[in-house]
């Protein structure tokens, strides 16, 4: 099926279109977020992510700033003109993030969250509903149907990786759910490799091998100094590392899908 363009401010993410999301795991400090902001603007990345509120699997872990960080995230782009990113975990702060994130996010963990996925859908924001992590692809299609029919078609999937039996990475990145994806609907699909493989080793391999699976854009964990974040630091790239994997992506895409982007634009 033909996969939609999801339009943002003066920026789109589809055929064609393909976009880097960066940023930390969970926003530390309005001057930590101002500083990777600038580095990715350097660097043509113009999508920032960043966490506020963290559904932790212990009680005990650092579960975010809150609303004060959405705040941060919201002066930080106003200043840069970057996208912002940041995951939405509750249904009564909806309308609260709609007003101050471009692009609301919804975790593994509340993919089943039926009424959030509807709030979801009264608002125009593009929504990225990741797979839940023992969700089947025919489960998350119909879980991003709910915000559709709730009236909100501006819904991007993100494969993050799913539980399997394998231990030696975090989550087990389904690549072949892009290829699937693209076949049975017209949702944009992007990747996340961090919190798939959950280990910075593997994030560059997994990043270009989604590239060429078709992905219309990925999303990486990414900090100034990786090992200082409060979550998620083990899987967590350096600018430098973000560099290294960005940079042959438009090579990769271009060597791949000259046929395709010459369909898309014929
Ligand atoms: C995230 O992207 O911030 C996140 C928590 O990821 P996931 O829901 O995939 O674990
Ligand atoms: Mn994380």
């Amino acid at each position: 099926m033909e996969t939609n363009t999801i339009e943002i401010s003066n920026k789109l993410i589809g055929p064609g279109h393909f976009q880097v999301i960066a940023g930390p795991c969970t926003i530390d400090s309005k001057e930590s977020l101002t500083e990777i902001g600038s580095h990715l603007q350097t660097m043509g990345v113009s999508f920032l992510r960043g966490g506020a509120y963290k559904l932790r699997t212990s009680s005990h872990s650092f579960r975010g700033l809150g609303d004060i960080a959405v705040k941060h995230m919201k002066s930080v782009c106003d200043a840069t003109g970057m996208i912002s990113v940041s995951e939405c975990i509750d249904v009564n702060r909806v309308d609260f993030m709609a007003e101050h994130i471009n692009i609301l996010l919804v975790g593994t963990r509340s993919m089943y969250n039926v009424p959030l996925l509807e709030k979801l859908g009264s608002i125009s924001n593009p929504v990225i509903l990741k797979r839940g992590m023992c969700a089947t692809i025919d489960e998350w299609l119909q879980a991003a149907q709910y915000i559709v029919e709730a009236g909100n078609p501006n819904v991007i999937l993100c494969e993050r990786g799913i539980r399997t039996f394998e231990t030696a990475t975090r989550n087990t990145l389904d690549l072949s759910a892009i290829p699937v994806i693209k076949e049975v609907s017209s949702f944009p699909v992007i990747v996340d490799p961090s919190h798939s493989t959950g280990d910075r080793r593997y994030v560059k391999a997994m990043t270009w091998a989604a590239v060429a699976a078709g992905a219309d854009g990925i999303m990486l964990e990414t900090h100034i100094r990786p090992d200082d974040s409060l979550c998620d630091a083990k899987q967590t790239i350096s600018i430098h590392d973000l560099e290294e994997i960005v940079y042959p992506i438009s090579r990769i895409r271009e060597l791949l899908f000259k046929e395709i982007q010459l369909e898309i634009f014929r």
